[in-house]
C-alpha cells in the first residue's frame, strides 16, 4: 500500500485534515492534490487562494489548527493598521499570510501561471506531496442568494453564510483548462479520492473545469469518496444547508445521490450505518467507519479506510 498513488480532490479545511493523515500512511511523494481555487480573491491587489492555501500550511505544519485556516501565532497588524486609517478591510489576512500572497502576486506578475507559482511556493515550504490547482485561469464561485448574485467570499466571509443558497455558478469555468498534470494524475492514480469537503463549492467548481469530471467519472471503480456529513449535519460550514436549499436530503444518502456518477464507494460514518442500504441502492459501495477527524490516530484511520474501499473487488 505505501506506494500506491492517490490523487485527491481537496478543498480547504476538510480537505486538508485528510490528506494530513493520508500523507502519514502513504508516501508523501506519491500525492496529488488537485485544489479548489473557486474562492480565489483578490484583496487590496493580492491574489489570494484560500483552499490552496489552507492546504499548504496544514501540511507543511504552519496551521492555525483551532481555526483549521491560517498560520498559527500570526498577527493581524496589517489588517489593524489598514482599519484604523479607515479601510473596511473584512476579509481576514495575517502578517505572516499576507507575506505568502505577496510573494504569490508577484510570480503571478511576473508571468507564472498559477499551478507553477503554487509548487514554487510548496518547495519553498517544504510540502512533499504535489498540489496543482484545478485550473490555471480564472474560475470564480458565484452565490445566488435571495437578495441576488454575490461573489463567493461576499457570500461567505462577509455574511457569513447567513444567506439561503439557491444557486451556484462558477464564473469563468467554461473557457478554463485542467491545469497541467490535473488530467493525468487522475487518470494515473492507483485511487482517487474526494475529500470530504463541500461538495457544491470546494468539489463541484473543481469538476466544473471541462475535462476533470470526465477524468474522475472514467476512474470511478477506483474512485472513493468520503462524506462530509455525518447524522445530517456538517461538521462545520453551509454544506448541509445547501444540501437543503438545493433541493437534496440532509443526509450521507444526499450526498451519494450527488457523487453516484464520479465515486464507487463512499465512507459514511458510524452514526449513519443505517443509511448504508440506501447509499447501495444508489450504486455506491457504502463503507461504514469512523469519519470524524478528531485527532491524528483518526485522520490516518480515515485514510487507511479510503484506500482499502477503492477497487471494485475490495
Ligand atoms: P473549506 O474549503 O475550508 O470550507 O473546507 P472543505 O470544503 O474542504 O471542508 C468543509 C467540509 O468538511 C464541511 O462540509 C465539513 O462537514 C467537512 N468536515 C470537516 N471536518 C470533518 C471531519 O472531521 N469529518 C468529516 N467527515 N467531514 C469533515
Ligand atoms: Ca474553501
Amino acid at each position: 500500500m505505501a506506494d500506491r498513488r492517490v490523487t485527491v480532490l481537496a478543498g480547504g479545511v476538510g480537505g486538508a485534515r485528510f490528506l494530513q493523515g493520508l500523507i502519514e500512511v502513504v508516501d508523501p511523494s506519491a500525492v496529488t492534490i488537485v485544489g479548489n481555487v473557486g474562492d480565489d480573491l483578490e484583496p487590496y491587489g493580492l491574489h489570494v487562494s484560500p483552499d490552496l492555501d489552507t492546504v499548504l500550511y496544514t501540511l507543511t505544519g504552519r496551521i492555525d489548527a483551532e481555526k483549521g485556516w491560517g498560520v498559527r501565532g500570526d498577527t493581524p497588524r496589517a489588517l489593524e493598521q489598514a482599519r484604523a486609517l479607515g479601510a473596511e478591510a473584512w476579509f481576514w489576512l495575517g502578517d505572516l499570510d499576507l507575506g505568502l500572497h505577496m510573494a504569490r502576486t508577484e510570480m503571478l506578475r511576473a508571468g507564472l501561471p498559477l499551478s507553477a507559482a503554487t509548487a514554487r511556493l510548496a518547495a519553498a515550504m517544504g510540502l512533499r506531496a504535489t498540489l496543482l490547482p484545478s485550473t490555471d485561469d480564472r474560475l470564480r464561485t458565484m452565490i445566488t442568494t435571495p437578495a441576488g448574485e454575490v461573489d463567493f467570499q461576499t457570500y461567505y466571509v462577509r455574511r457569513q453564510h447567513a444567506d439561503a443558497v439557491l444557486g451556484i455558478r462558477f464564473d469563468g469555468a467554461e473557457a478554463a483548462r485542467p491545469a497541467p498534470g490535473v488530467l493525468e494524475a487522475i487518470a494515473a492514480a492507483d485511487v482517487v479520492v474526494i475529500a470530504p469537503s463541500n461538495p457544491f463549492i470546494s468539489i463541484d467548481p473543481i469538476l466544473a473545469v471541462p475535462g476533470i469530471r470526465a477524468a474522475v467519472e472514467a476512474r470511478r471503480d477506483d474512485v472513493v469518496a468520503v462524506s462530509p456529513i455525518v447524522a445530517g449535519k456538517a461538521l462545520r460550514g453551509p454544506a448541509a444547508a445547501m444540501l437543503q436549499t438545493l433541493g437534496h436530503e440532509t443526509s450521507a444518502v444526499g450526498v451519494a445521490g450527488l457523487y453516484r456518477s464520479l465515486a464507487g464507494a463512499l465512507l459514511i460514518d458510524r452514526e449513519d450505518a443505517a443509511a448504508a442500504g440506501r447509499v447501495e441502492a444508489l450504486g455506491l459501495r457504502p463503507r461504514v467507519t469512523g469519519t470524524i477527524m478528531a485527532d491524528a490516530d483518526a485522520k490516518r484511520a480515515l485514510a487507511v479506510a479510503a484506500l482499502a474501499a477503492a477497487g471494485a473487488g475490495s
